[in-house]
């Protein structure tokens, strides 16, 4: 196993690197070093000749070259901003974020002699950089190791720790595993779990899973753990089914779970129970996704990604959305971010107000939709799902040329989609919705970008 460290420049990463591979006995690569290598020259002298556009150049080739074995690896503080070098840094590794304050950051990098990259005093440079760069550094890293009062051996030491013992609290271990062993499952499926989270076999692997009631027929873990072994990540990712939530929670603190999907009915329920919410997940008031680092919880919405990206070619369009739970209000943040003049209908006229006013568009009954003429419609009930063979429209309400997007999408073809074929709409499957939403949680998770193709081929 490979472990890459990253972080802003002064968190420590290339002494901590030598230290660690001298207690592990392994190989220490340095990336900046290797490019300098590469380049028969410093760093700063590549930055003065080439740019930081140059460098990074360089610094991508450097990553896509490093071995693939066990070793150590030291990477560039803007490396992970790549997606492309993620994925190559990611592959077969465990990755730990180096962390400092601004102020630490800023005295530590005080004497240094690379160049500022905007040109403005340290203190503020640091700032600004690592408020930009946090995203990604999150994204990209399995654990988060706080720099901020310990000596690089001491760093070291925690890295070394969790290699050995995993992410788990300690002292919390057996906790979580007796809340996972209640859990419903296949015997097949446990099995997988049980060199997971007891790390028999020198196994470091760590734990993902869809939170929801139910989930056990969800799709994501085949999907994720395809993802996993294509990219060579070490996670199992499975279906934690239970009612209460904040059990779950509390087990994915136990055990250093890295991330969770959420689902039906803790969307909402979920976001007291973390610790930093994104602003557009607060916007929408659910969050589909959490991921943990450092035994900090994030939550995050993915799903009106998975709804936008299907119909980014229909900007300014007029659409109606069907609908007034955490579903349709990831709609209609979507479709306002097209600038799309939307309008909510929804059985109880109530909650339909209560969305609408959130947002700021028009409102009404069911029964008002032919007078509207839209050229986008989604369904965000789950009218239609099986073993239901409803639908809220009749073909009478349709014509050519409309758009029909059926959030639901067990089956794929739904009542709804079929009326809408036949009555000459376009129609967009609830599958597109999974696949988008799924591939910017994979995002959120791993920092890795899937491409579309592969998310289609794997779903
Ligand atoms: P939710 O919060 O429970 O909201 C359901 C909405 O549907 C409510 O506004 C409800 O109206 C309405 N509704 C329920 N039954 C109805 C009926 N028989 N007739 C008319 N309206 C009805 O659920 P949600 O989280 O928003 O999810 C909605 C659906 O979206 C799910 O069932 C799922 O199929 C789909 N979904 C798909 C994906 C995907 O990846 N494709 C992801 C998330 C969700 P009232 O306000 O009157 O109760």
């Amino acid at each position: 196993m490979r472990v890459v460290l990253t972080g802003f420049r002064g968190t420590g990463k290339t002494t901590v690197g030598g230290i660690l591979a001298a207690r592990l006995g392994l190989p220490f690569i340095d990336v900046d070093r290797l490019i300098e290598e590469r380049a028969g020259r410093k760093i700063p002298r590549v930055f003065r000749e080439e740019g930081e556009a140059g460098f990074r150049r360089m610094e991508r080739d450097a990553i896509a070259s490093l071995p693939g074995g066990d070793s150590v690896v030291s990477a560039g503080g803007g490396a992970v901003i790549d997606p492309v070098n993620v994925e190559a840094l990611r592959r077969g590794s465990l990755v730990f974020l180096l962390q400092a304050g601004e102020g630490t950051l800023s005295a530590r990098i005080g004497t240094s002699d690379r160049p500022s990259l905007t040109g403005r005093p340290v203190a503020d440079e640091v700032g600004e950089l690592l408020r930009e760069r946090m995203p990604a550094y999150l994204r990209a890293a399995d654990h988060c190791i706080s720099t901020e009062s310990a000596t690089p051996e001491e760093v070291a030491g925690m890295i070394a720790g969790i290699l050995r013992d995993g992410p788990a609290l300690p002292g919390r271990r057996e906790a979580g595993l007796g809340f996972v062993g209640r859990i419903p499952m296949d015997p097949g499926e446990r099995e997988m779990l049980t060199p997971v989270l007891r790390r028999k076999g020198g196994f470091p692997s760590g734990l993902c899973g869809i939170a929801g009631y139910p989930c056990s027929h969800s799709r994501s873990p085949v999907l994720w753990n395809r993802l996993f072994a294509r990219y060579d990540l070490p996670y199992h990712y499975t279906a934690l089914e239970w009612p209460d939530i904040g059990e779950i929670v509390g087990a994915a603190r136990d055990l250093g779970i890295r991330a969770l999907s959420v689902t039906i009915p803790f969307k909402e329920k979920v976001m007291p129970l973390l610790d930093a919410i994104d602003p557009e997940a607060r916007a929408i008031g659910a969050v589909n996704t959490v991921v943990q680092c450092g035994g900090v919880l994030r939550g995050y919405n993915t799903d009106w990604v998975g709804i936008r990206a299907p119909v980014e070619d229909l900007e300014g369009a007029r659409a109606v959305v069907l609908g007034a739970g955490g579903a349709a209000a990831a709609a209609v943040y979507a479709l306002r971010s097209l600038g799309m003049e939307v309008t909510v209908l929804n059985r109880t006229g109530a909650k339909a107000v209560q969305l609408a006013d959130r947002f700021g568009v028009r409102t009404g009954p069911l029964s008002s939709f032919r007078t509207i003429r839209p050229d986008l419609v989604v369904n965000a009930t789950p009218v239609g799902m099986a073993p239901d063979r409803s639908s809220l429209l009749a073909a009478a309400d349709l014509e050519k040329g409309m758009t029909v997007f059926d959030l639901v999408y067990t089956p794929p073809e739904t009542p709804l989609l079929s009326i809408a074929r036949s009555a000459g709409c376009r129609v967009i499957a609830g599958t597109e919705m999974f696949i988008h939403q799924a591939r910017e949680q994979f995002f959120h998770v791993t920092g890795i970008r899937v491409p579309e193709a592969l998310a289609r081929e794997l779903v």
